[in-house]
C-alpha cells in the first residue's frame, strides 16, 4: 500500500481522503481547518504540521484546494511542496483552477523532477463520498498511468484529456455548457408557463424532442418532472450558484486568454453574478429559474 499525502480536506477532499484510507493506503494529511484534519485522523490518517511536511517521504500527494492562488502558494516557493518532496514524487491536483496556473505549476513540478497531473472532478460531494467522481486529467502519459490506481479509488470515470492543463480545459468547457444549458432550459419553462403550457407537458414533449439535454432530463429546474432534482426541495444545493459562477468566471478568463468568442458563456456568467450580488450564491444553480421569473 502507498504512502499518500493529502492537502485540502474540505467538502470534496475530506471524503476523497476517506476513500483512500478505506482502500488501505497510509495517509498523511494537512488542512488549515483543525476540524477537517480531525475527521481524517479519526478515520486513520496521520496529521502533518504543514503542507510541505505532507510531501516528505510519500509516493504521491493529492491536493483539493479552493482556487489557483491556493494551489500556487502550496506548491511553489521555498516552503512549497515541490521544494520539499523527493524527486519522482507524483502530484495530483484535483482542485478546479485556472488553466494558466495549472500549466505553470505542472511545468515547475517537471523542472523539479516530479510527476504531476491536473485532475479536476465533477460529481459533487455525493460523488466524492461514493467514490464515483469523474476525473478529467491532463499531463504526461506516464504521470497519468501512475495516478490512475488512486483516481480509480476516488472515482468511476477517469479520462486522460491530453497535455498538462487539459483536465481544467475539459472542466471549464463542460461547466460553461452546463451553465448555458440550464439558463436555456429555465427560459423555456418560464416562457411556457406565461403562455399557459404547464411544465410537465413541456417536459414530456421536449425531453423526447430536439430540446432534450441533461439540464432538462436529469436536473429539471421546475418541480415535478424529475423527482431527484433540487427544484423539488426548494433549490437546496447540489451544486451551488456560487460554484457555477466560479467555473463560468474561469471559462471567461480562459476564453479571453485564448481569444475564443464565448458570448453565451459571458452572458451566463453575468446572470449567475446577479444571483451572487443578490446573496443567493448558496442556492442550487438550477435556482437561476427563480431569477428569470423575478422570484429572487
Ligand atoms: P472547501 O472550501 O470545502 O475545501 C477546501 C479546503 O482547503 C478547506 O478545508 C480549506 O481549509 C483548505 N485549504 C485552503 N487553503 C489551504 C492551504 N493553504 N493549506 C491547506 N489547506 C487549505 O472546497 P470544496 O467544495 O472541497 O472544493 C475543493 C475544490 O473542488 C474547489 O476547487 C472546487 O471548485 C472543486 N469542486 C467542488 C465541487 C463541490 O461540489 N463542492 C465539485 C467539483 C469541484
Amino acid at each position: 500500500m502507498a504512502k499518500i499525502g493529502f492537502i485540502g480536506l474540505g467538502n470534496m477532499g475530506g471524503p476523497m481522503a476517506q476513500n483512500l484510507i478505506k482502500a488501505g493506503h497510509d495517509l498523511m494529511v494537512f488542512d488549515l481547518s483543525a476540524d477537517a484534519v480531525k475527521k481524517a485522523t479519526d478515520a486513520g490518517a496521520s496529521a502533518a504540521n504543514s503542507a510541505s511536511d505532507v510531501a516528505r517521504g510519500v509516493d504521491a500527494v493529492v491536493t483539493m484546494l479552493p482556487a489557483g492562488a491556493h494551489v500556487s502558494s502550496v506548491y511553489l516557493g521555498e516552503d512549497g511542496l515541490l521544494a520539499a518532496a523527493d524527486k519522482g514524487t507524483l502530484f495530483i491536483d484535483s482542485s478546479t483552477i485556472d488553466v494558466t496556473t495549472a500549466r505553470t505549476v505542472i511545468s515547475e513540478a517537471q523542472t523539479a523532477g516530479m510527476q504531476m497531473i491536473d485532475a479536476p472532478v465533477s460529481g459533487g460531494v455525493g460523488g466524492a463520498e461514493a467514490g464515483t467522481l469523474t476525473f478529467m486529467a491532463g499531463g504526461e502519459e506516464a504521470a497519468f498511468a501512475a495516478a490512475k490506481p488512486y483516481l480509480d479509488i476516488m472515482g468511476q470515470n477517469i479520462f486522460h484529456a491530453g497535455a498538462a492543463g487539459n483536465g481544467q480545459v475539459a472542466k471549464v468547457c463542460n461547466n460553461m455548457l452546463l451553465g448555458i444549458s440550464m439558463i436555456g432550459v429555465s427560459e423555456a419553462f418560464v416562457l411556457a408557463e406565461k403562455l399557459g403550457l404547464d411544465g410537465q407537458t413541456l417536459f414530456d414533449i421536449s425531453s423526447t424532442a430536439s430540446g432534450q439535454c441533461w439540464s432538462m432530463t436529469s436536473y429539471c429546474p421546475v418541480p415535478g418532472p424529475v423527482p431527484s432534482s433540487p427544484a423539488n426541495r426548494d433549490y437546496q444545493a447540489g451544486f451551488t450558484a456560487g460554484m457555477m459562477l466560479k467555473d463560468l468566471r474561469l471559462a471567461q478568463e480562459a476564453a479571453q486568454s485564448a481569444k475564443a468568442a464565448t458570448p453565451l458563456g459571458a452572458q451566463a456568467a453575468a446572470l449567475y453574478s446577479l444571483m451572487e450580488s443578490g446573496g443567493h450564491e448558496q442556492v442550487d444553480f438550477s435556482g437561476i429559474i427563480k431569477l428569470l421569473k423575478g422570484d429572487l
